[in-house]
């Protein structure tokens, strides 16, 4: 498929993890050891560290998973290890948006007011199977995956999730921005 070569071709990690015999090459792991030796890096590479140490998300809830997300901030899962803890309050100061909880058509508009509001580059997260494809609810109120309205660029399984998967999914997230894979609006583009 197009997307998985894609995400070949800028060598995401997780990839690896799903394929364990799959290691990388021995002249990645000779770039690595020489790029830490002498501490190598390119300027992309380093504004993306720091994109991935300086991730704010937006304050956004919808539904129950919304409280599983609450819980990511406290101490036991202590989102601040990311520097991720300032959940902010505007769009303008955000740069992730955690879909958390079934999006009704109603919320659609404002949804994606948000997301439009937030300067760029922004990611999304589809939290759970209600925003990932409505889950349960297959019916006429409930947008079915909000990949319908926001470019997603991580779905976190489950109903809901526990802050651990939803800690799995940012720290999948940091690898795609690590791995220089760029957001999923540029990759497939956002429906108007
Ligand atoms: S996935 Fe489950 S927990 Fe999350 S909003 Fe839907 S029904 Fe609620």
């Amino acid at each position: 498929m197009a997307i998985d070569k894609r995400l070949r071709d800028h060598g995401l990690n997780s990839e690896r993890l799903l394929w364990p015999t799959k290691g990388p090459g021995a002249f990645e792991n000779e770039v690595a050891q020489m790029e830490r030796a002498v501490g190598l890096t390119t300027l992309e590479k380093a504004v993306a560290w720091a994109q991935t140490k300086s991730m704010w998300p937006d304050t956004f809830g919808l539904a129950c998973c919304a409280i599983e997300m609450m819980a990511i901030v406290s101490a036991r899962y202590d989102i601040a290890r990311f520097g991720m803890e300032a959940f902010r309050a505007s769009p303008r100061q955000a740069d992730l948006l955690i879909v958390s909880g079934r999006v009704a058509h109603k919320m659609a508009a404002p949804l994606r007011q948000i997301y439009d509001q937030m300067l760029e580059p922004k990611w999304v997260i589809a939290m759970g199977a209600c925003a990932s494809s409505a889950g349960m609810f297959n019916n006429y109120t409930t947008i079915q995956g909000v990949d319908k309205i926001v470019a997603v660029d991580v779905y976190v399984p489950g109903c809901p999730p526990r802050p651990e998967a939803l800690m799995e999914g940012i720290i999948r997230l940091h690898e795609r921005v690590l791995a220089g894979i760029p957001p999923a609006y540029e990759v497939r583009g956002v429906a108007s």
